[in-house]
């Protein structure tokens, strides 16, 4: 991924433009979207430490972080839809591929903003 790239969180957009200084704490995501889409990001490029980061400092306990980076790695990216957006909640759909297989996680997220940075606080699956 070079600056140049277009960004794996599918805005269309180049990698420098989008989530390229979330990603390296610059700057923090305005948005839960803007949230959500880097993260989607950082799973494209197994970026683990910034999934770890931006998951609610509450939450952290319902997570493993080895078991972020094999999930992060152990599928191919292949793009995000987000279906729906208002202030807290994320409605999409990430797609991703794992051997010839085509997945889609469709998933209802919760948000919270703390200190002027968004969390990922929470989880519905519809699959
Ligand atoms: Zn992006």
């Amino acid at each position: 991924m070079t600056s140049n790239s277009i960004c794996p969180c599918s805005s269309g957009k180049h990698y420098a433009d989008c989530c390229q200084a979330y990603h390296q704490f610059i700057i923090f995501p305005q948005t839960a979207e803007q949230l959500m889409r880097s993260r989607y990001g950082a799973y494209a490029l197994h970026l683990v430490d910034y999934l770890w980061e931006t998951t609610h400092p509450t939450k952290r306990n319902l997570y493993d972080k080895a078991a972020m980076e094999q999930c992060a790695k152990a599928n191919h990216w292949t793009g995000l839809e987000i279906v729906y957006a208002d202030k807290k909640v994320v409605e999409f759909k990430a797609h991703y591929q794992k051997g010839l297989t085509q997945f889609v996680h469709h998933e209802r997220s919760t948000f919270k903003k703390e200190d002027g940075r968004w969390y990922y606080f929470s989880g519905d699956y519809f699959n």
